[in-house]
């Protein structure tokens, strides 16, 4: 499969919490696979909700595992360059024995193969799990950090790829991406053809969109805007991506039933406004996705 047949991949992101990206992630899912598969990961693996909108079958759970130095007291002669090595200070020598803390260690391998004696074998450890949900044509893929961990890149990165795997006879998949602009976030947009941030407008929220967009421009990402709330706040979001050539794809009004509904776990594609800015979103989409075909 060549570049052009393979899935169009759509992050979805906001500079903070709170914006609105799993409402416009799962509409958008639901929107496409009311006439097509489509395959939708969330990797806002420390917070993953998008299962309470798409009411899916769960089909299956798979535990995820990340490799961490196993210490074997009976190969170490206590020289020391295991610890002067971790970048991460993730390993002590002290007191006759080799400390290993897991939460430091970043899976780099540089004290297993770098150790003379071999005394640092890589063991599994749990991480979190991932969860394979359907609806219909949606395929949901749930990734669920476990709680005491604190590095969530390695299970962002076995969502997508286990995504690749999942599902490549659907045109579009969809990443719903962690908030804010921290490794997570950049994680989560690497590998995407398109990021859509959604924002509101508000001072606020055009700071953390600016913030957003200069991630993504390091990374060379193609941008576009959805304002959500629209109408509740100035117009310096539109001002700003007008100066700066961002398309601004979709205005999602503000409005109490849309956010009762939401807060209530309800998808809102029968509401005929809210219907109408989803496919329009769906429609920019398309065009993106055929530009990248021709290419
Ligand atoms: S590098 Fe190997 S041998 Fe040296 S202290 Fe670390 S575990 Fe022991
Ligand atoms: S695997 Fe890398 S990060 Fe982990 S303890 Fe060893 S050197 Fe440090």
């Amino acid at each position: 499969m060549g570049l052009a047949d393979s899935p169009f991949k759509v992050a979805i992101a906001s500079g903070k919490g709170g914006t609105g990206k799993t409402l416009v992630s799962t509409s958008l899912a639901a929107y496409i696979g009311e006439f097509e598969s489509v395959l939708l990961a969330d990797l806002d693996v420390e917070e993953p909700n998008d299962a309470i909108f798409i009411k899916g079958d769960l089909k299956d759970i798979q535990p995820q595992f990340r490799f961490v130095p196993d210490w074997d007291i009976t190969r170490c002669d206590m020289c020391g360059m295991c610890e002067e090595l971790c970048n991460f200070n993730a390993l002590a020598a002290l007191d006759g024995m080799v400390v290993v803390y897991e939460k430091l260690c970043h899976s780099c391998y540089a004290c297993s193969e770098m150790c003379p004696k071999e005394a640092l074998p890589m063991k599994k450890s749990h991480i979190g799990d991932i969860s394979y949900f359907n609806m219909g044509m949606v395929t949901l893929l749930e990734g669920r950090l476990n709680v005491n961990e604190e590095q969530p890149v390695g299970l962002i990165k076995l969502v997508q790829e286990r995504s690749v795997k999942c599902d490549q006879e659907a045109r579009f998949h969809i990443f719903d991406s962690p908030p804010g602009t921290s490794c997570s976030m950049i994680a989560s947009i690497e590998e995407c053809d398109q990021l859509l941030l959604v924002t509101e407008p508000t001072p606020f929220g055009l700071n953390d969109l600016v913030l957003a967009i200069h991630a993504a421009r390091l990374l060379d990402k193609p941008v576009a805007v959805v304002v959500n709330r629209y109408g509740s706040g100035n117009a310096m979001v539109e001002e700003y991506c007008k100066e700066n050539n961002i398309d601004v794809v979709a205005r999602i009004p503000y409005d109490m039933t849309i956010a009762e509904r939401y807060s209530k776990g309800g998808l809102m594609l029968d509401k005929h406004c809210f219907r109408s800015v989803i496919a329009g979103i769906f429609n920019y989409l398309e065009r993106k996705e055929a530009n990248r075909r021709r290419r």
